[in-house]
């Protein structure tokens, strides 16, 4: 037991020191230090048990082995460095997933692009599938299916578009299948055919009508990486560039939801994450949130974690209803929590990329206001202790260099914010997957200033932020706290022997915030939807 192993490389099988943030150290290449270093700072390797099962697993495997745990297979998740107990022998199918194989998707191919040298998630992912055992076991026979966010990297398109892609693949005999999409009931019907030496599709792309019900997706046996439970899947919010937006949105009911919490609470889990691409629109069936449904979640999520952090939220589902987000920190902050942190998508300073590339973000407002909506945005975030990492895109195949400059003055005009700005390179996904890569060496002299610009405000910040990031919680907050700050001052000498930091001239200091000034405000100017 088990027949069919679900494996991921060391750098997702890590619960990064319970801060799920630092996951984005993993999406770097090793510069200057060794890699055992960046192992120590951003993915330690995690407990296993006699089996060599993990403590914790990443969610959406969580999610795979349920639907197969709950399908009869003898199915379990295993840690990377404990694969030679099942194979070469008992492990017939051999399921593996990840963010990012290759280092392709952003921010990867951005630090990767930049640093001309691969990050450590494609370089660990190869070794995972290069171990000895694991090839031995390929030559007698075990199938390989590759699924997870990034299956796309092994489909036989990118396979012929990417040399190394197919070199790699063809070093390790082969792949049996590939899978995109979600695949909670499918993965059932493949592993099927794969344990009885049937035919296997070599791509499978699962399309939004074949996305499951929430009643046929199933809750997971076993605790995941920082407590991450998710609350829903999809977003109507239709940006161009997102494959999130191709899938039907779904709210799980709290039953679902308080299920996986007792899971997690039950293996000693005291702190987790709300997964959604929108917490803020939790049971909501348009883009108006709910607070009936909202408030009651995160209620129930206290009962189970004295810490909770949000996924993903939308600037504009924010300013919505701004006052919500008080409501909200009512509910979270107390003597065990005293900020939560969230993922957060500007992606650009300028209107005319909005209305260009994704409409549906700042609706129901207008393009013409989002400059003042993140800058406002940003004031509600910081007043009611949120502290997001905030992500912009370069190269998006309708940008232009005044677009740019936008999105620099953007940055200026946050540059008092407590938050990380993340520029990440365009990647072509979702309605635009047919476009080119973006990569450094087509970057404009105004890109590479965006870029500086970014990264000289995300040094200046998160210095402060490590106050708030290792605190009461963390096993040694003082010691978490030193090894960062001393690594951030390295990074930041770096920059600049490099010439990378670029402050902006006169920076704004202080932000105005939207609970100081009310009336700044913007109305939505779209009729809303109830
Ligand atoms: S708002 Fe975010 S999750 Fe939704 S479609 Fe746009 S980028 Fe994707």
């Amino acid at each position: 037991m088990p027949e069919v192993v679900i494996t991921c490389d060391w750098t997702m099988m890590s619960n990064h020191h319970g801060k799920e943030f630092l996951g984005f150290g993993t999406t770097t290449p090793a510069y200057v230090f060794p890699e055992r270093v960046y192992q120590k700072l951003f993915f330690p390797e995690m407990e296993v048990d006699a089996s060599g099962f993990p403590r914790e697993a990443p969610y959406g495997m969580r999610k795979i082995e349920a639907s197969l745990l709950d399908g009869g297979f003898d199915a379990r998740i295993v840690h990377p460095s404990h694969l030679d107990r099942y194979m070469p022998g008992e492990a017939k199918v051999l399921l593996v997933s990840g963010h990012d194989y290759f280092g392709l998707n952003p921010p990867s191919s951005t630090f990767g692009g930049v640093m001309h040298k691969q990050p450590l998630n494609c370089v660990n992912f190869k070794r995972m599938l290069r171990q000895p055992h694991v090839l031995k076991a390929r030559k007698a026979g075990m199938k390989l299916i590759a699924g997870g966010p990034c299956a796309w990297q092994l489909s036989p398109a990118t396979r012929q578009k990417l040399p190394f892609v197919r070199e790699f693949v063809e070093s390790i005999g082969g792949v049996d299948s590939v899978v995109e999409g979600e695949s909670d009931q499918f993965v059932r019907s493949i592993v099927r055919k794969a344990l009885n030496d049937e035919f296997l599709p070599p791509h499978v792309v699962l399309t939004a009508k074949e996305a499951p019900k929430v009643e046929e997706i199933s809750s997971i046996h076993y605790p995941s990486v920082n407590g991450l439970i998710e609350i829903g899947r999809g977003c109507c919010r239709g940006c161009s560039f997102c494959s999130v937006t191709t899938r039907p949105t779904r709210w799980y009911p709290l039953e679902k939801i308080e299920e996986e919490l007792k899971v997690n609470r039950k293996a000693g889990t005291v702190k987790g994450l709300l997964h959604s691409d929108d917490v803020y629109f939790y049971g909501s069936p348009n883009i108006m949130p709910r607070e009936e449904k909202l408030l009651p979640l995160l209620r129930l999520a206290k009962r189970y974690y004295d810490q909770v952090g949000w996924s993903h939220v939308a600037i504009a589902s924010l300013m919505t209803k701004p006052k919500l987000l008080g409501q909200c920190g009512e509910i979270l902050l107390d003597e065990k929590q005293s900020w939560w942190g969230v993922e957060v998508g500007v992606e650009t300073g300028s209107p005319r990329m909005i209305t260009a590339a994704m409409p549906g973000k700042v609706a129901p407002f207008k393009a013409s206001q989002w400059p003042e909506l993140v800058v406002q945005a940003a004031g509600l975030m910081n007043d009611n202790h949120v502290y997001p990492a905030c992500t912009f895109i370069v190269g998006l195949p309708q940008e232009t260099e005044d677009d740019v400059i936008k999105t620099i003055e953007l940055i200026d005009n946050l540059w008092d914010f407590k938050a990380i700005l993340v520029p990440m390179f365009f990647v072509p996904l979702g309605h635009l997957k047919n476009n080119d890569w973006f990569s450094r060496d087509r970057m404009s002299p105004v890109q590479q200033e965006l870029f500086k610009r970014a990264l000289s405000h995300g040094l200046r910040q998160s210095k402060p932020l490590l106050r708030d990031f290792f605190d009461w919680e963390s096993a040694h907050p003082g010691a978490y706290r030193a090894v960062f700050r001393g690594f951030i001052s390295f990074l930041e000498v770096v920059a600049k022997m490099n010439g990378l930091w670029s402050p902006p001239r006169g920076a704004i200091s202080g932000l105005e915030s939207p609970l100081r000034h009310p009336e700044r405000i913007p109305t939505p100017t779209i009729p809303m939807r109830e």
